[in-house]
């Protein structure tokens, strides 16, 4: 029975952020207007802003009493006017924190357990707003629900075909009771029924999953921020909203740095095909909508990873690339590192680590692989990359002064990554940025040379 490619018109998972929920009146907005729209809607959420960090803290310090009633004090003001029914769950909150106080060690169970306080709070909350506004709405636990976590070589993964046999019947009766289900984002359970969180950021990937398992029309990320745009503005000049990005080039994003979406969370919505439109709280028209790939629309964008270590492997004696790349991979997977992404240096092969990994197992492994007799030093870089399918079509556009200040490059139908000491990050981010994000000059010959001349002034690196 394999997953159809069906979505159901007029679903829609509406996932309220923590610092959205600040602005939870937007929720109830957005709840109503789709509802007027004839959508049944499914709501996500996360605990509010700063609560996972406070439940963070209170696992840390499990004896300082004095501590936790600071801790669970904020949390009480951050949920106001909360009536009996939630009154419960703050209690119970309590009641987990006080068994963790008594002991010297707080088990992965118990912190898990204490860390989903955050959203079921949350949740209890929500609904209560969502009631008090005549939009008749119920609290829904994730674990109890019957949303399905299992660690996939220490990751935690939603199984959304078990997942789906639980949740789907029962929120789909209190659809058509009426009520609008407001789902725990963040965590799920085990098969022995424990609480599993799914990392921070995780009611994404939450909203997301549930998207799949109720074959939502699509689902809305709402934050406090603004939309996802061609690269950071506090790093980049003159950016630019994007409008539209197709799955594989959100998560090229992700992987090389843009911190906009937990890892795994459009794996559900490329897998189903439904569209992931993330939007910002106080601007419902910065959206950016996340689907199947359009080559007419593809973007340019671009992120840095920072700081990475750069290994420089020169190839050994009779060994090809090829094969020293196999033979360093075989070590790494044996130390379980993984290798942010291979690179062509001059003369050898690059590996770009996190410098902890580069610092200890990858210049060992490098070495005996090498057999190389002068230690491998790690070079401390930066790793700048421009993404958009089909980029590599456009490796001609990189100026040569972006090319002969990188100490490696990588490249990939979809993203073109450079890396580059510190030092030189700024002027490769704006360069890259500006030649691959304005517009290529139009084929007609009466096209004017001013832009030709535009482009040569970006290749110079400024300072
Ligand atoms: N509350 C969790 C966190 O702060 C999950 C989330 O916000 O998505 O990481
Ligand atoms: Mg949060």
């Amino acid at each position: 029975m394999g997953a159809t490619p069906m979505t159901r018109p007029g679903l829609v998972v509406l996932k309220f952020g923590g610092a959205a929920l600040a602005r939870v009146e937007r929720l109830i907005e957005r709840v109503a207007e789709l509802q007027r729209h004839g959508q049944q809607v499914v709501v996500v959420v996360s605990a509010r802003e700063g609560v996972t960090d406070r439940l963070l803290e209170i696992i840390e310090h499990p004896s300082d009493r004095r501590r936790h009633a600071i801790d669970l004090a904020a949390i009480d003001e951050l949920h106001p006017g909360i009536r009996s029914s939630v009154r419960s769950i703050v209690l119970a909150l309590r009641g987990a924190v006080s068994d963790i106080e008594s002991v010297a060690t707080v088990t992965v169970g118990e912190s898990e357990r204490v860390l989903s306080f955050g959203e079921r709070i949350s949740a209890a909350w929500v609904s209560q707003e969502l009631s008090r506004a005549d939009i008749p709405a119920v609290p829904f636990d994730a674990d109890t629900g019957g949303l399905v976590v299992e660690r996939v070589h220490g990751r935690p993964e939603v199984d959304l075909t078990a997942s789906g046999r639980r949740l789907r019947p029962r929120l789909r009766r209190l659809l058509r009771r009426g009520l609008v289900p407001i789902v725990t984002g963040y965590f799920g359970r085990n098969g022995r029924g424990a609480v599993v969180t799914l990392g921070r950021g995780g009611s994404d990937y939450s909203a997301t999953a549930l998207g799949a398992i109720l074959r939502a029309e699509r689902v809305e990320l709402v934050k406090r921020g603004a939309s996802i745009r061609t690269g950071d503005p506090r790093l980049v000049e003159g950016t630019a909203p994007i409008v539209r990005l197709s799955y594989e080039e959100a998560e090229e994003l992700a992987r090389f740095g843009a911190r906009v979406l937990h890892p795994l969370t459009l794996e559900p919505a490329r897998r189903t095909g439904f569209e992931v439109w993330v939007r910002a709280v106080d601007d419902p028209t910065a959206t950016t909508i996340i689907g199947p790939a359009r080559p007419e629309s593809a973007i340019r964008a671009v992120s840095v990873l920072s700081p990475l270590a750069l290994l420089r492997v020169p190839t050994a004696e009779g060994l090809d690339r090829r094969r020293t790349v196999r033979r360093l991979t075989a070590q790494l997977a044996r130390a379980r590192i993984s290798v942010v992404t291979w690179l062509t240096v001059p003369g050898g092969v690059g590996m770009v680590l996190e410098p902890h990994d580069a610092g200890t197992w990858g210049r060992s492994a490098a070495q005996s692989v090498t057999r190389a007799t002068t230690p491998i030093a790690p070079l401390r870089v930066d790793l700048v990359t421009a993404v958009g399918d089909g980029i590599l079509s456009e490796f001609g556009r990189i100026p040569a002064s972006v090319l002969r200040a990188a100490e490696g490059v990588a490249v990939s139908a979809r993203s073109l990554s450079f890396a580059v000491r510190a030092s030189q990050t700024p002027t490769t981010l704006n360069v890259v940025h500006r030649v691959l994000t304005e517009r290529p000059p139009p084929p007609s010959p009466e096209s004017p040379p001013v832009r030709a001349r535009d482009r040569g002034r970006a290749a110079v690196p400024a300072g």
